[in-house]
Protein backbone atom coordinates (compact mmCIF):
# COMPACT_ATOMS: atom_id res chain seq x y z
CA UNK A 1 0.00 0.00 0.00
CA UNK A 2 1.60 3.82 -0.61
CA UNK A 3 0.51 5.93 1.68
CA UNK A 4 0.95 9.82 0.45
CA UNK A 5 2.49 11.90 2.46
CA UNK A 6 1.49 15.90 3.30
CA UNK A 7 3.48 18.83 3.71
CA UNK A 8 1.32 20.71 6.47
CA UNK A 9 1.84 24.46 5.98
CA UNK A 10 1.07 27.00 8.30
CA UNK A 11 0.72 31.25 8.42
CA UNK A 12 -0.36 33.65 11.06
CA UNK A 13 0.21 37.03 11.94
CA UNK A 14 0.76 38.95 8.51
CA UNK A 15 -1.78 41.74 8.84
CA UNK A 16 -2.45 44.81 10.99
CA UNK A 17 -5.73 47.13 11.59
CA UNK A 18 -4.74 49.25 8.57
CA UNK A 19 -4.69 45.93 5.83
CA UNK A 20 -4.02 42.60 4.51
CA UNK A 21 -5.36 39.49 5.84
CA UNK A 22 -3.75 36.16 6.35
CA UNK A 23 -6.75 34.81 4.72
CA UNK A 24 -5.96 36.93 1.57
CA UNK A 25 -2.62 35.98 1.65
CA UNK A 26 -3.06 32.27 2.00
CA UNK A 27 -6.03 32.14 -1.35
CA UNK A 28 -2.85 34.60 -3.14
CA UNK A 29 -0.69 31.86 -2.58
CA UNK A 30 -2.66 28.85 -3.13
CA UNK A 31 -3.40 30.68 -6.26
CA UNK A 32 0.31 31.08 -7.16
CA UNK A 33 0.50 27.05 -6.26
CA UNK A 34 -1.81 26.25 -8.67
CA UNK A 35 -0.31 28.62 -11.50
CA UNK A 36 2.84 26.21 -10.74
CA UNK A 37 1.01 22.97 -10.63
CA UNK A 38 0.58 22.35 -7.28
CA UNK A 39 -2.97 21.67 -5.70
CA UNK A 40 -4.11 21.51 -1.79
CA UNK A 41 -5.78 19.08 -0.57
CA UNK A 42 -8.95 19.32 0.84
CA UNK A 43 -9.76 22.66 1.94
CA UNK A 44 -7.59 25.75 3.68
CA UNK A 45 -8.38 26.24 7.59
CA UNK A 46 -8.99 28.88 9.48
CA UNK A 47 -7.98 28.32 12.97
CA UNK A 48 -9.20 30.81 16.03
CA UNK A 49 -7.25 30.61 18.56
CA UNK A 50 -7.35 32.17 22.33
CA UNK A 51 -9.71 35.17 22.06
CA UNK A 52 -7.73 37.09 24.68
CA UNK A 53 -3.94 36.97 23.14
CA UNK A 54 -2.57 40.20 23.43
CA UNK A 55 -0.82 41.05 20.12
CA UNK A 56 -4.11 39.84 17.93
CA UNK A 57 -4.99 42.02 15.17
CA UNK A 58 -8.91 41.24 15.33
CA UNK A 59 -10.57 37.72 15.55
CA UNK A 60 -6.95 36.21 16.36
CA UNK A 61 -6.85 33.62 13.42
CA UNK A 62 -4.45 31.31 11.59
CA UNK A 63 -4.51 29.63 8.24
CA UNK A 64 -3.50 26.85 7.35
CA UNK A 65 -3.46 23.92 4.11
CA UNK A 66 -1.90 20.99 3.17
CA UNK A 67 0.11 19.24 -0.60
CA UNK A 68 1.38 16.54 -1.34
CA UNK A 69 5.00 16.21 -0.27
CA UNK A 70 6.19 15.56 -3.33
CA UNK A 71 9.04 17.04 -5.73
CA UNK A 72 7.43 20.22 -5.60
CA UNK A 73 7.26 20.69 -2.15
CA UNK A 74 10.95 22.71 -2.44
CA UNK A 75 8.64 25.37 -4.87
CA UNK A 76 5.81 25.32 -2.63
CA UNK A 77 7.92 26.26 0.36
CA UNK A 78 9.82 28.79 -2.17
CA UNK A 79 6.11 30.73 -3.01
CA UNK A 80 4.73 30.22 0.76
CA UNK A 81 7.77 32.21 1.89
CA UNK A 82 8.49 35.05 -0.96
CA UNK A 83 4.83 35.75 -0.95
CA UNK A 84 5.02 36.64 2.94
CA UNK A 85 8.00 38.05 2.49
CA UNK A 86 6.41 40.81 -0.70
CA UNK A 87 2.88 40.85 1.28
CA UNK A 88 3.04 41.20 4.88
CA UNK A 89 2.33 44.04 6.36
CA UNK A 90 5.91 44.76 8.30
CA UNK A 91 5.61 48.19 8.85
CA UNK A 92 3.38 47.38 12.01
CA UNK A 93 5.47 47.17 14.83
CA UNK A 94 2.81 44.69 15.63
CA UNK A 95 2.67 42.55 12.72
CA UNK A 96 5.32 39.73 13.53
CA UNK A 97 4.82 36.47 10.73
CA UNK A 98 5.59 33.34 11.14
CA UNK A 99 5.67 30.48 8.75
CA UNK A 100 5.49 26.17 9.46
CA UNK A 101 6.26 23.50 7.20
CA UNK A 102 5.68 19.99 8.74
CA UNK A 103 5.94 16.78 6.94
CA UNK A 104 4.17 13.88 8.97
CA UNK A 105 1.60 12.77 10.64
CA UNK A 106 -0.11 15.28 13.34
CA UNK A 107 0.49 14.31 16.85
CA UNK A 108 -1.27 13.85 19.93
CA UNK A 109 1.61 16.42 21.19
CA UNK A 110 0.69 19.03 18.48
CA UNK A 111 -3.03 18.82 18.86
CA UNK A 112 -2.32 19.30 22.55
CA UNK A 113 -0.46 22.40 21.75
CA UNK A 114 -3.12 24.02 19.29
CA UNK A 115 -5.88 23.29 22.10
CA UNK A 116 -2.98 24.82 24.42
CA UNK A 117 -3.00 28.02 21.94
CA UNK A 118 -7.08 28.22 22.23
CA UNK A 119 -7.24 27.74 25.97
CA UNK A 120 -4.13 29.76 27.64
CA UNK A 121 -1.09 32.07 26.19
CA UNK A 122 1.98 30.63 24.70
CA UNK A 123 5.01 32.38 24.45
CA UNK A 124 7.03 32.40 20.95
CA UNK A 125 10.38 30.81 23.02
CA UNK A 126 7.99 28.17 23.72
CA UNK A 127 6.35 27.90 20.31
CA UNK A 128 9.47 27.65 18.94
CA UNK A 129 11.39 25.22 21.22
CA UNK A 130 7.98 22.67 20.87
CA UNK A 131 8.08 22.90 17.08
CA UNK A 132 11.68 22.22 17.09
CA UNK A 133 10.89 19.08 19.13
CA UNK A 134 8.39 17.72 16.31
CA UNK A 135 10.21 18.99 13.71
CA UNK A 136 8.75 22.15 12.23
CA UNK A 137 10.90 23.76 9.99
CA UNK A 138 9.89 27.26 11.16
CA UNK A 139 10.25 30.96 9.56
CA UNK A 140 10.20 33.59 11.66
CA UNK A 141 10.08 36.94 10.01
CA UNK A 142 10.97 40.31 12.46
CA UNK A 143 9.71 39.08 16.02
CA UNK A 144 8.18 35.40 14.22
CA UNK A 145 5.14 35.79 17.03
CA UNK A 146 3.41 34.13 14.40
CA UNK A 147 4.80 30.43 14.54
CA UNK A 148 2.63 30.40 17.74
CA UNK A 149 -0.70 30.44 15.91
CA UNK A 150 0.79 28.60 12.80
CA UNK A 151 1.69 25.70 14.84
CA UNK A 152 -1.81 25.43 16.29
CA UNK A 153 -3.54 26.05 12.69
CA UNK A 154 -1.59 22.87 11.02
CA UNK A 155 -2.06 21.18 14.35
CA UNK A 156 -5.75 21.59 15.75
CA UNK A 157 -8.40 18.54 14.69
CA UNK A 158 -11.66 19.75 13.80
CA UNK A 159 -14.53 17.31 15.53
CA UNK A 160 -16.77 20.09 14.82
CA UNK A 161 -16.52 22.78 11.79
CA UNK A 162 -18.15 25.36 9.88
CA UNK A 163 -17.08 26.91 6.77
CA UNK A 164 -16.35 29.98 5.66
CA UNK A 165 -17.02 32.06 2.05
CA UNK A 166 -15.03 34.81 2.09
CA UNK A 167 -14.91 37.10 -1.45
CA UNK A 168 -11.86 39.41 -1.68
CA UNK A 169 -12.06 43.23 -3.14
CA UNK A 170 -9.68 44.46 -5.47
CA UNK A 171 -6.87 46.75 -4.26
CA UNK A 172 -8.25 49.93 -5.69
CA UNK A 173 -11.33 49.69 -3.77
CA UNK A 174 -9.76 48.65 0.25
CA UNK A 175 -10.53 51.33 2.66
CA UNK A 176 -13.66 52.49 0.91
CA UNK A 177 -17.42 51.95 1.43
CA UNK A 178 -18.22 48.45 0.32
CA UNK A 179 -21.08 47.85 -2.26
CA UNK A 180 -23.02 45.26 -1.16
CA UNK A 181 -26.83 45.47 -1.56
CA UNK A 182 -28.67 45.02 1.82
CA UNK A 183 -32.24 43.51 0.12
CA UNK A 184 -30.41 40.43 -1.78
CA UNK A 185 -28.25 39.52 1.63
CA UNK A 186 -31.89 39.34 3.47
CA UNK A 187 -33.07 37.43 0.25
CA UNK A 188 -29.73 35.31 1.03
CA UNK A 189 -30.12 34.42 4.23
CA UNK A 190 -34.67 33.88 3.83
CA UNK A 191 -33.22 31.05 1.48
CA UNK A 192 -30.02 29.48 3.03
CA UNK A 193 -30.45 30.12 6.92
CA UNK A 194 -30.10 28.05 8.97
CA UNK A 195 -27.30 26.09 6.39
CA UNK A 196 -25.76 29.52 6.87
CA UNK A 197 -25.66 31.67 9.57
CA UNK A 198 -24.86 35.05 11.01
CA UNK A 199 -25.51 36.85 7.62
CA UNK A 200 -27.80 39.65 9.29
CA UNK A 201 -27.98 41.38 12.83
CA UNK A 202 -31.79 41.72 12.37
CA UNK A 203 -31.77 43.59 15.42
CA UNK A 204 -29.15 45.85 14.99
CA UNK A 205 -30.03 46.44 11.39
CA UNK A 206 -26.70 45.46 10.10
CA UNK A 207 -24.84 43.15 7.43
CA UNK A 208 -22.93 40.84 9.46
CA UNK A 209 -21.45 39.36 6.53
CA UNK A 210 -19.53 42.68 5.81
CA UNK A 211 -16.50 43.71 7.91
CA UNK A 212 -16.40 47.41 9.16
CA UNK A 213 -12.09 47.04 8.99
CA UNK A 214 -10.37 48.30 5.73
CA UNK A 215 -8.90 44.72 5.25
CA UNK A 216 -9.24 43.03 1.56
CA UNK A 217 -12.07 41.31 2.61
CA UNK A 218 -15.90 42.27 0.67
CA UNK A 219 -17.54 39.71 2.47
CA UNK A 220 -17.73 36.30 4.23
CA UNK A 221 -20.85 33.77 4.58
CA UNK A 222 -20.80 31.41 7.34
CA UNK A 223 -22.14 27.83 6.82
CA UNK A 224 -22.54 24.42 7.99
CA UNK A 225 -21.45 22.84 4.94
CA UNK A 226 -20.05 23.58 1.68
CA UNK A 227 -22.93 22.95 -0.71
CA UNK A 228 -24.84 26.24 0.75
CA UNK A 229 -22.20 28.20 -0.19
CA UNK A 230 -22.34 28.31 -3.80
CA UNK A 231 -25.94 29.17 -3.94
CA UNK A 232 -25.60 32.13 -0.96
CA UNK A 233 -22.94 33.61 -3.03
CA UNK A 234 -25.11 34.02 -6.54
CA UNK A 235 -27.98 35.58 -4.55
CA UNK A 236 -25.61 37.91 -2.72
CA UNK A 237 -25.10 41.37 -5.33
CA UNK A 238 -22.40 43.65 -4.80
CA UNK A 239 -21.82 46.39 -7.39
CA UNK A 240 -18.30 46.50 -7.40
CA UNK A 241 -15.45 43.72 -8.73
CA UNK A 242 -14.34 40.58 -6.93
CA UNK A 243 -10.83 39.58 -6.98
CA UNK A 244 -11.38 36.16 -6.01
CA UNK A 245 -13.28 34.05 -3.77
CA UNK A 246 -11.97 30.84 -0.94
CA UNK A 247 -14.13 28.92 1.01
CA UNK A 248 -12.19 28.56 4.16
CA UNK A 249 -12.66 25.06 6.80
CA UNK A 250 -12.88 26.51 10.31
CA UNK A 251 -13.42 26.36 13.83
CA UNK A 252 -15.37 29.10 13.95
CA UNK A 253 -18.82 29.06 15.65
CA UNK A 254 -18.05 25.89 17.70
CA UNK A 255 -17.44 26.63 20.97
CA UNK A 256 -14.30 25.65 20.75
CA UNK A 257 -12.95 28.15 23.39
CA UNK A 258 -15.54 27.08 25.97
CA UNK A 259 -13.97 24.64 28.46
CA UNK A 260 -16.42 22.63 31.46
CA UNK A 261 -15.68 24.07 34.38
CA UNK A 262 -16.95 21.84 37.34
CA UNK A 263 -17.68 24.94 39.22
CA UNK A 264 -16.38 29.11 39.81
CA UNK A 265 -13.81 28.24 41.92
CA UNK A 266 -11.71 26.21 39.21
CA UNK A 267 -12.61 29.44 36.17
CA UNK A 268 -9.37 31.37 36.13
CA UNK A 269 -8.70 34.54 34.45
CA UNK A 270 -8.46 34.72 30.71
CA UNK A 271 -10.07 31.47 30.10
CA UNK A 272 -13.82 30.74 28.75
CA UNK A 273 -16.37 28.82 30.38
CA UNK A 274 -19.25 26.99 30.39
CA UNK A 275 -20.56 26.82 34.14
CA UNK A 276 -23.92 25.96 35.60
CA UNK A 277 -24.71 28.52 38.80
CA UNK A 278 -27.40 30.35 40.44
CA UNK A 279 -28.54 33.61 40.06
CA UNK A 280 -27.53 36.20 43.54
CA UNK A 281 -28.66 39.37 42.89
CA UNK A 282 -30.83 41.19 40.21
CA UNK A 283 -28.78 42.82 37.24
CA UNK A 284 -28.11 46.33 37.58
CA UNK A 285 -27.14 48.31 34.67
CA UNK A 286 -23.74 51.17 35.57
CA UNK A 287 -22.42 54.37 33.61
CA UNK A 288 -21.57 53.25 29.95
CA UNK A 289 -24.52 50.81 29.99
CA UNK A 290 -22.75 48.11 30.67
CA UNK A 291 -24.64 45.13 32.83
CA UNK A 292 -23.59 43.39 35.93
CA UNK A 293 -24.87 40.72 38.63
CA UNK A 294 -23.44 37.54 40.07
CA UNK A 295 -23.81 34.42 40.52
CA UNK A 296 -22.70 31.67 43.07
CA UNK A 297 -22.03 27.93 43.53
CA UNK A 298 -21.07 25.58 46.59
CA UNK A 299 -17.40 27.63 45.90
CA UNK A 300 -17.48 30.53 44.86
CA UNK A 301 -19.41 33.18 43.13
CA UNK A 302 -18.37 35.48 40.33
CA UNK A 303 -19.28 38.93 38.73
CA UNK A 304 -21.00 38.19 35.43
CA UNK A 305 -20.92 41.24 32.47
CA UNK A 306 -23.50 42.03 29.54
CA UNK A 307 -21.45 44.75 28.11
CA UNK A 308 -23.11 47.73 26.01
CA UNK A 309 -21.91 46.39 22.78
CA UNK A 310 -24.12 43.43 23.38
CA UNK A 311 -27.14 45.67 23.05
CA UNK A 312 -30.53 43.74 23.78
CA UNK A 313 -29.22 40.67 24.85
CA UNK A 314 -28.92 43.30 28.38
CA UNK A 315 -32.55 43.75 28.07
CA UNK A 316 -32.76 39.90 28.01
CA UNK A 317 -30.37 39.45 31.06
CA UNK A 318 -32.25 42.45 33.29
CA UNK A 319 -35.20 39.35 33.37
CA UNK A 320 -32.73 37.23 35.22
CA UNK A 321 -33.79 37.42 39.49
CA UNK A 322 -32.33 35.79 42.28
CA UNK A 323 -32.37 32.08 42.52
CA UNK A 324 -32.52 31.10 38.78
CA UNK A 325 -30.42 28.34 38.01
CA UNK A 326 -28.57 28.88 34.89
CA UNK A 327 -25.89 27.32 32.44
CA UNK A 328 -23.45 30.22 31.49
CA UNK A 329 -21.24 30.85 28.49
CA UNK A 330 -18.64 33.23 28.81
CA UNK A 331 -14.67 34.16 29.10
CA UNK A 332 -13.10 36.12 32.23
CA UNK A 333 -11.84 39.09 30.65
CA UNK A 334 -9.32 42.02 31.87
CA UNK A 335 -11.15 43.32 34.83
CA UNK A 336 -11.81 39.44 36.22
CA UNK A 337 -15.69 39.63 34.89
CA UNK A 338 -17.10 36.71 33.81
CA UNK A 339 -18.49 38.23 29.97
CA UNK A 340 -21.61 36.46 28.85
CA UNK A 341 -21.50 35.01 25.65
CA UNK A 342 -24.89 33.25 25.77
CA UNK A 343 -26.55 31.70 28.99
CA UNK A 344 -29.39 28.48 29.08
CA UNK A 345 -32.08 28.35 31.63
CA UNK A 346 -32.19 25.17 34.01
CA UNK A 347 -34.61 26.34 36.28
CA UNK A 348 -36.07 29.61 36.46
CA UNK A 349 -37.27 30.59 40.60
CA UNK A 350 -40.84 31.85 39.41
CA UNK A 351 -42.11 31.73 43.07
CA UNK A 352 -42.94 34.76 45.18
CA UNK A 353 -44.27 34.65 48.98
CA UNK A 354 -47.03 36.87 49.82
CA UNK A 355 -49.03 37.69 53.03
CA UNK A 356 -51.79 35.04 53.60
CA UNK A 357 -55.38 35.87 52.60
CA UNK A 358 -58.05 35.92 55.34
CA UNK A 359 -61.24 34.34 55.61
CA UNK A 360 -62.78 37.42 54.65
CA UNK A 361 -60.84 37.60 51.51
CA UNK A 362 -58.82 41.14 52.81
CA UNK A 363 -54.99 40.24 52.57
CA UNK A 364 -53.54 39.82 55.64
CA UNK A 365 -50.70 41.85 57.31
CA UNK A 366 -47.82 41.34 59.79
CA UNK A 367 -48.76 40.99 63.57
CA UNK A 368 -44.99 41.56 64.12
CA UNK A 369 -41.82 39.86 63.99
CA UNK A 370 -42.51 36.19 64.26
CA UNK A 371 -46.25 37.08 66.05
CA UNK A 372 -48.01 36.16 62.16
CA UNK A 373 -50.22 37.70 60.70
CA UNK A 374 -53.84 40.12 61.46
CA UNK A 375 -56.65 40.84 59.40
CA UNK A 376 -57.37 45.00 59.35
CA UNK A 377 -60.54 44.09 58.12
CA UNK A 378 -61.93 42.02 60.67
CA UNK A 379 -59.65 41.09 63.35
CA UNK A 380 -59.22 37.89 62.47
CA UNK A 381 -55.69 36.96 63.94
CA UNK A 382 -52.98 33.58 62.75
CA UNK A 383 -50.25 32.29 64.78
CA UNK A 384 -48.09 31.03 61.50
CA UNK A 385 -45.56 33.53 60.22
CA UNK A 386 -44.83 31.32 57.21
CA UNK A 387 -46.05 33.15 53.94
CA UNK A 388 -47.94 31.81 51.37
CA UNK A 389 -45.49 30.69 48.27
CA UNK A 390 -47.23 31.89 44.34
CA UNK A 391 -45.83 31.38 40.80
CA UNK A 392 -45.34 34.10 38.72
CA UNK A 393 -44.91 34.45 35.24
CA UNK A 394 -41.63 34.80 34.26
CA UNK A 395 -40.34 36.46 30.49
CA UNK A 396 -37.60 33.88 30.27
CA UNK A 397 -38.45 29.95 29.60
CA UNK A 398 -36.84 26.88 31.12
CA UNK A 399 -34.39 25.42 28.70
CA UNK A 400 -33.85 28.16 26.37
CA UNK A 401 -30.78 29.94 25.33
CA UNK A 402 -30.46 33.56 24.67
CA UNK A 403 -27.43 35.05 23.13
CA UNK A 404 -25.82 37.73 22.61
CA UNK A 405 -26.63 39.77 19.52
CA UNK A 406 -24.21 38.83 15.94
CA UNK A 407 -22.76 42.07 16.22
CA UNK A 408 -21.51 41.09 19.28
CA UNK A 409 -20.41 37.79 19.25
CA UNK A 410 -17.14 35.98 19.15
CA UNK A 411 -15.95 34.37 16.03
CA UNK A 412 -15.87 31.19 18.64
CA UNK A 413 -19.01 31.47 19.86
CA UNK A 414 -21.45 28.72 18.82
CA UNK A 415 -24.56 30.17 17.88
CA UNK A 416 -28.07 28.98 19.03
CA UNK A 417 -28.84 28.21 15.40
CA UNK A 418 -26.14 25.39 16.33
CA UNK A 419 -26.56 24.16 19.48
CA UNK A 420 -27.90 21.00 18.24
CA UNK A 421 -24.82 19.85 15.64
P1 LIG B 1 -6.95 38.41 11.64
O1 LIG B 1 -8.16 38.06 12.43
O2 LIG B 1 -7.14 39.54 10.72
O3 LIG B 1 -6.31 37.21 10.98
P2 LIG B 1 -5.56 38.24 14.01
O4 LIG B 1 -6.50 38.80 15.02
O5 LIG B 1 -5.50 36.81 13.73
O6 LIG B 1 -5.81 38.93 12.67
P3 LIG B 1 -2.75 38.18 14.10
O7 LIG B 1 -2.19 39.24 13.23
O8 LIG B 1 -2.81 36.82 13.57
O9 LIG B 1 -4.16 38.70 14.54
O10 LIG B 1 -2.00 38.19 15.48
C1 LIG B 1 -2.27 37.28 16.53
C2 LIG B 1 -0.94 36.88 17.13
O11 LIG B 1 -1.16 36.18 18.35
C3 LIG B 1 -0.19 35.92 16.23
O12 LIG B 1 1.16 36.27 16.26
C4 LIG B 1 -0.37 34.55 16.88
O13 LIG B 1 0.72 33.69 16.64
C5 LIG B 1 -0.45 34.95 18.33
N1 LIG B 1 -1.18 34.00 19.15
C6 LIG B 1 -2.17 33.18 18.79
N2 LIG B 1 -2.59 32.43 19.82
C7 LIG B 1 -1.82 32.76 20.86
C8 LIG B 1 -1.74 32.31 22.22
N3 LIG B 1 -2.54 31.40 22.68
N4 LIG B 1 -0.81 32.86 23.03
C9 LIG B 1 0.01 33.83 22.56
N5 LIG B 1 -0.02 34.30 21.30
C10 LIG B 1 -0.92 33.78 20.46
Amino acid sequence: MITISYLHIGIDDTDSPDGMCTTYLACHIINKLKENGIHIIGYPRLIRLNPFARFKTRGNGGVSFKIKNDDKADLAKEIVLDEVSALSMFDCDNTNPGVIFFDGEITQEMRDYAFKAIYSFITIEEAEEFGESVGCEIHKFKKGRGIIGSIAAISLPLDDFTYELLAYRIPENYGTKRQIDYDSVVEMDNKTFPDTFENIDYSEDYIAIEPKTPCPVLYGIRSNNVEVLDDARKIVKVSEPIEDYCIFLTNQHTDMHIQKADNIAQMKQFGCYEITATVKDIPHVIDGGHMFFTVFDESDEIECGAYEPTKNFRKTVSYLREGDIIKLYGGIGEQNTFNIEKFQVIKLNDVEYQNPICECGKRMTSAGKNKGFKCKKCGNKIKSSEKVPFTINRSLKNNRFYETPVSARRHLSKPICRMNF
